[in-house]
């Protein structure tokens, strides 16, 4: 499967591709628009994942909502800013603006790793391919 595939986007912004559940070899995730089957527990619970809207169809991504931005994407990108340096909204205003074409061909020179030219991991901050770290993750903070 290719890490940089447009499919790999979840209507939430997230690229799946830069996902630890998505790169690691066991139990594998597909990606959120993969088929639930064979899904981590974690993804198939997700609130914006199981948002009605998408299952209808109607959109694509959480911008086409009218709801957008909704209390759920704003907890997630909020989480993702503050713990892995990631904005599901700065995503989906990148998607909204230059397409999902170019978004992707973006994500892939942003989570390139300097080294071996592997995929950088947004969970970890590892390279995939030569494990080698690249980006500092804040350790998560009990509350
Ligand atoms: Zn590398």
């Amino acid at each position: 499967m290719n890490a940089y595939d447009i499919s790999l986007i979840a209507p939430c912004g997230m690229n799946c591709g830069i996902c630890m559940a998505y790169l690691r070899d066991k139990n594998k995730c597909p990606g959120c628009r993969g088929c639930d089957a064979d899904k981590p527990k974690t993804r198939i619970i997700c609130k914006i994942k199981n948002c009605r809207n998408f299952h209808k169809g109607k959109i694509r991504y959480c911008f086409e909502c009218k709801k957008f931005p909704c209390d759920n994407l704003k907890h997630l990108d909020k989480r993702y800013r503050t713990r892995y340096h990631m904005s599901m909204m700065e995503n989906l205003e990148h998607i909204k603006e230059s397409g999902i074409r170019k978004f992707v061909k973006q994500e892939k020179v942003r989570w390139a790793c300097p080294v071996c030219k592997g995929i950088i991991c947004v969970h970890t901050g590892h390279c995939h391919s030569c494990r080698k770290k690249i980006i500092r993750i804040e350790k998560s903070r009990k509350k």
